[in-house]
């Protein structure tokens, strides 16, 4: 089990992991996931924009582009929701995101994993995701207490 630490603090990780062109999408679908899980129903343009620190019209932009490729549905007025696929795509980033933070904090002790653990939960391979969730002997609870997506 010590090589899985190994390859998750490996830098040229990290470098995959920033250069990979879905990563803005599936962070949106992150942030999408997050706010309705906090209540905020309908998700909509204005929250999302708040969220990512990003122009309205950007997001409005990249919403549109979402919805063609069947991951949402978006509409102006009524707000953004998931279609299946956007949503297990989403449920897997989160999960992977949760999984990192429980490591980062009971494993590697450190106080604030979550700032790291977004660059990890993109682009993970399923077998490294399985392991990782096998070691952390299959958590239920981020150490934020929120539900870890199965
Ligand atoms: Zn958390």
């Amino acid at each position: 089990m010590m090589n899985i630490k190994k390859d998750f603090l490996n830098e040229e990780l990290q470098c995959i992991i920033h250069e990979k062109s879905c990563e803005n999408e599936e962070m949106y679908l992150k942030v999408i996931y997050v706010l309705e899980e906090d209540g905020v129903k309908p998700v909509c343009s204005s929250h999302i924009a708040k969220a990512l620190n990003i122009a309205l019209p950007s997001v409005v932009e990249m919403l549109a582009k979402m919805q063609k490729k069947g991951l949402i549905k978006y509409d102006g007025r009524k707000g953004v929701f998931f279609k299946p696929k956007g949503k297990q795509t989403a449920k897997k980033i989160v999960r992977n995101l949760r999984l990192f933070e429980v490591f980062f904090k009971n494993e590697l002790k450190m106080k604030n994993g979550e700032k790291f653990a977004c660059k990890f939960e993109h682009a993970v391979n399923p077998e490294v995701i399985t392991a990782l969730n096998k070691f952390l002997k299959n958590p239920t609870k981020c150490p934020h207490g929120k539900i870890i997506p199965k």
